[in-house]
């Protein structure tokens, strides 16, 4: 598929197949993916049928992968070395089937060469213990010894459209990292990337039967993702509604799920305001808002709440939305219409509520500005439920309490930012925030691809992902002993 990027530039479609363990498979039913911006056609792709998924599964579950672990990074580092080489043609891909412009497009190629780097580093690490046996009146002079085993079964892979290609990078590279096959299915919202990503795999050298990607109607064959029986674990990443649909369904397997967002950024009063507010709009609006970890919340010290705002308004003005090829524009469009009109609608409730709106709530089909509001009750709809968009509302606290108090006001926990340097305010919202990670003068989504991430409450069971933990779910460990004087 690389070779036919260049059709995007022309305006022809792409028409893409299934990777079946490197079998390109499609039939007569096809769903067609629409740039949000142009509304013009991007291309299409196969509804897979039942019998597919079961052909993709059952192909994984027989396939014992040979792969050394230097077999495994080589293709890992090759990967992102032909990532790394065709960044912008990729990028391209990006934006025309999510909107997001061509600023966070570049970015998300450069991260997903991240992972794989990182995967490939890890997979030579050996992750073994060793246990003396002899500890105790009743030990023996025997040792016991882990080691980490593919799962015997295939893993089930879904994903959602913000980062249509980090996310399956995400799971595929920890995946190919511990010897896995996985099945993956992206959103039918953006599926080139990851019909593209198995290609580059197999172009590296990874084997065919340890990576397919499927497509199609989640209605037809989202069931049998959760439920074949050479499934062992389902990874799923995306909102709320449907992760809790899979906790019910994928019966005894194991499972990975992350979940939506509802992260703040805490300004205290002792904040550095030009800092705070500097990550306020970064962490707000970068791809276009549509991060789980997107800053979803402002909550402010009244002291400081004035002054915050007038930077805040100030700095989004400045932000530069429109055509997402424009190299020059900071925002593109949310994914579609029907996004962008619920924000709007999200807005105007808020300001029904008692909220002021100071800029922006302007909508031209996907196109969705950058939106700020003060005042806003903490428990309207806007802010107490995720809104996954590029909308900033500002809600004001007395007391570290009240921030806290506040922050834990919804179902969610995934991550959050921290804008203070005051010790006895930091140490209490790392202990007291209910989240997966807590990051001060930091925006709520930094990490790097290597360590840990995810979060509780409805964001997620607590499992993590981040290439090291990804690796950690996808194994089992097998234990075994041996005398030893
Ligand atoms: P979504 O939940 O609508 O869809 C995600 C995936 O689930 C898609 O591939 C979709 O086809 C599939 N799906 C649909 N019905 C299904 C079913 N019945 N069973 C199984 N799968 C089904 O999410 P989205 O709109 O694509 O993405 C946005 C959401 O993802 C936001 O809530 C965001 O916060 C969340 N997200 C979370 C993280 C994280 O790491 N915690 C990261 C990115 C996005």
């Amino acid at each position: 598929m690389l070779s036919e990027l260049s059709k995007l530039k022309e305006g022809e479609p792409l028409h893409q197949k299934m990777r079946i363990a490197g079998k390109l498979v499609g039939n007569e039913r096809r769903i067609e993916v629409l740039n949000p911006y142009s509304g013009k056609l991007v291309g299409t792709i196969p509804k897979a049928t039942v019998g597919d998924i079961r052909d993709a599964f059952r192909i994984a579950r027989q396939f014992k992968s040979p792969l050394t672990r230097y077999d495994r990074s080589k293709i890992m580092l090759r990967a992102s070395e032909i990532l790394r080489a065709n960044t912008d043609a990729i990028s391209d891909l990006i934006t025309a089937e999510s909107g997001l412009c061509k600023k966070d497009s570049l970015y998300e190629v450069g991260r997903a060469c991240d992972v794989f780097v990182f995967a490939a580093n890890q997979a030579l690490v050996d992750d073994g213990q060793v246990f003396s046996c002899d500890l105790t009146p009743h030990g023996k002079q025997r040792k016991v010894y882990t080691m980490k085993e593919p799962l015997l079964g295939a893993i089930s892979a879904i994903t959602p459209f913000n980062h249509p290609l980090n996310q399956v990078a995400h799971k595929v590279a920890p995946s190919i990292a511990t010897n896995n096959r996985m099945v993956l299915k992206p959103t039918e919202k953006t599926p080139f990337s990851a019909l593209l990503l198995a290609d580059i795999l197999y172009e590296a050298g990874l084997p065919p039967e340890m990576f397919s990607v499927v497509t199609g109607d989640p209605k037809e064959i989202a069931d049998e993702m959760l439920t074949n029986a050479d499934v062992d674990l389902v990874t799923f990443t995306g909102g709320v509604p449907i992760g809790k649909y899979i906790a019910g369904k994928a019966v005894y397997k194991r499972q990975v799920l992350e979940l939506g967002g509802n992260d703040p950024i805490i300004v205290m009063e002792d904040a550095d305001i030009e800092e705070a507010a500097t990550l306020a709009v970064s962490g707000s609006y970068k791809n276009s808002g549509q991060r789980c970890t997107a800053i979803k919340r402002m909550i402010v010290h009244q002291a400081v709440a004035d002054e915050f705002v007038k930077k805040l308004v100030a700095k989004t003005r400045a932000i530069k939305f429109g055509d997402p090829m424009d190299p020059n524009n900071d925002m593109g469009t949310v994914i579609d219409e029907r996004a962008a009109i619920e924000f709007e609608a999200k807005v105007k409730d808020a300001e029904r509520h008692g909220a002021r709106l100071l800029y922006g709530n302007i909508r031209a089909g996907a196109l969705y500005s950058p939106t700020v509001l003060d005042h806003v009750p903490a428990d309207c709809k806007l802010v107490a439920e995720e809104t996954f968009g590029p909308v900033s509302p500002v809600i004001r606290c007395t007391d570290i309490a009240d921030a806290i108090r506040i922050s834990n006001s919804t179902p969610y926990g995934l991550s959050s930012s921290v804008c203070t340097n005051r010790m006895d305010y930091i140490t209490r919202f790392v202990r007291e925030l209910e989240v997966g990670s807590v990051n001060v003068r930091e925006v709520p989504g930094y990490r790097l691809e290597l360590t840990p991430f995810g979060g509780i409450k409805d964001s997620g069971l607590g499992y993590k992902e981040g290439v090291l933990e990804a690796m950690k779910s996808f194994s089992n460990t097998k234990t075994y002993s041996l005398p030893w004087n």
